[in-house]
């Protein structure tokens, strides 16, 4: 069987280039404003040393030289944070409902890791995956920060959950597995990680999610309820590809992307952008061969955004956008999505 490197990205920069071009700027401009932020938000001056703070000295800003507390650089949408904080009552934090007054925070039953972006602050945090602002003092204390204010850029905080995390109230947020979108699963073809052969410009570089096949004009299904973000036809690169939003049970975003699908046609039509899918059997393209592909398949992905997955790329969707791993992710029973 053939295993072919499949040139996806190609245009990648070309379009960041085009969506940067309708809001008036450069990628370039993009990308100083975002390294600004960086430099700004969390450390000055020194990122390149900051991932090699290790995780067990999480209080360990230690030669931080000019990040005071009053620091004003900080984004303009965090204006006025702390004082609407009250510090939490004591034993909140992590306590489970059923034993209110425990100070000693029970040993979590699991952990997550975020990676903290531009513009984030312990609140900001708190609230994205707790849904709980006050939740900020916890991830202060398990991770050892002393002045919850100061973080950076690419910090990786470690997040422990006790429980099911309280989600808002009126949507009992009981999760569903996630499907593969073949039902043939194993394929011979490139898998997450490969690398890219001599002949691509992307030569060395690991391929980024996992091609599946299963037969040309197979039915590709979401992996799970959400909503469409992007369908495009590009003569290049995916092809036709659709990309899915999908939220986590805590609350954080994945994206699932679907690569050289069949082109819409009088048999079918594929989901608009901003069509909610719903239920397990929607179907939302059809295997193909568009774009890069040289054979039928479906160049399948999953990006995670709070999560460091195999590599960081610069998109157009986000700056700060993670590939993760297909298989792991649909096959771990913990990821599940909050239906829509
Ligand atoms: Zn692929």
């Amino acid at each position: 069987m053939t295993r072919r490197p499949v040139e996806i990205d190609e245009r990648l920069y070309e379009r960041s280039e085009e969506k940067a071009a309708r809001e008036g700027k450069t990628l370039t401009q993009v990308i100083e404003s975002y390294l600004r932020d960086w430099v700004e938000s969390g450390e000055p001056g020194t990122p390149p040393e900051e991932p090699s703070v290790p995780p067990e000295e999480p209080s360990a800003p230690p030669e931080e030289p000019a990040a005071p507390p009053e620091e004003p650089a900080a984004p303009p949408e965090e204006p006025a944070a702390p004082p609407e904080e009250p510090a939490a009552p004591p034993g909140e934090p992590g306590s489970p409902p059923g034993e209110p007054g425990s100070p000693a925070p029970k040993p979590p039953i699991r952990e997550e890791i975020y990676v903290v972006r531009p513009g984030d602050t312990l609140v900001k945090i708190a609230l994205a995956m707790y849904g709980d602002a006050s939740k900020y003092a916890l991830i202060a204390e398990y991770n050892g920060i002393t002045d919850p204010w100061v973080i950076w850029v690419d910090q990786e905080l470690r997040l422990p959950f006790t429980e099911i995390p309280e989600d808002i109230p009126e949507t009992p947020r009981t999760g569903r597995r996630f499907q593969f979108p073949l039902r043939v699963t194993e394929t011979p073809y490139f898998k997450f990680g490969d690398l890219y052969g001599s002949g691509s410009r992307w030569a060395g570089k690991p391929h980024p999610g996992v091609d599946m096949h299963e037969e040309k004009g197979a039915s590709v299904y979401a992996i799970g309820e959400g909503t469409v973000v992007v369908n495009r036809q590009e003569p290049t690169g995916y092809g036709h590809y659709l990309m899915i939003e999908h939220e986590l049970t805590t609350g954080v975003k994945v994206y699932s992307l679907y690569g050289h699908l069949a082109p819409d046609d009088e048999s079918f039509t594929s989901p608009p952008v901003g069509f909610t899918i719903r239920g397990e059997d929607i179907v939302i393209g059809k295997e193909g061969e568009t774009g890069q592909a040289g054979v039928p398949h479906v160049h399948f992905e999953v990006k995670k955004t709070d999560q460091l997955g195999l590599y960081p790329m610069i998109n157009e969707y986000n700056l700060h956008t993670y590939f993760y791993d297909p298989y792991a992710f649909i096959r771990d029973p913990s990821n599940c999505y909050v239906p829509v």
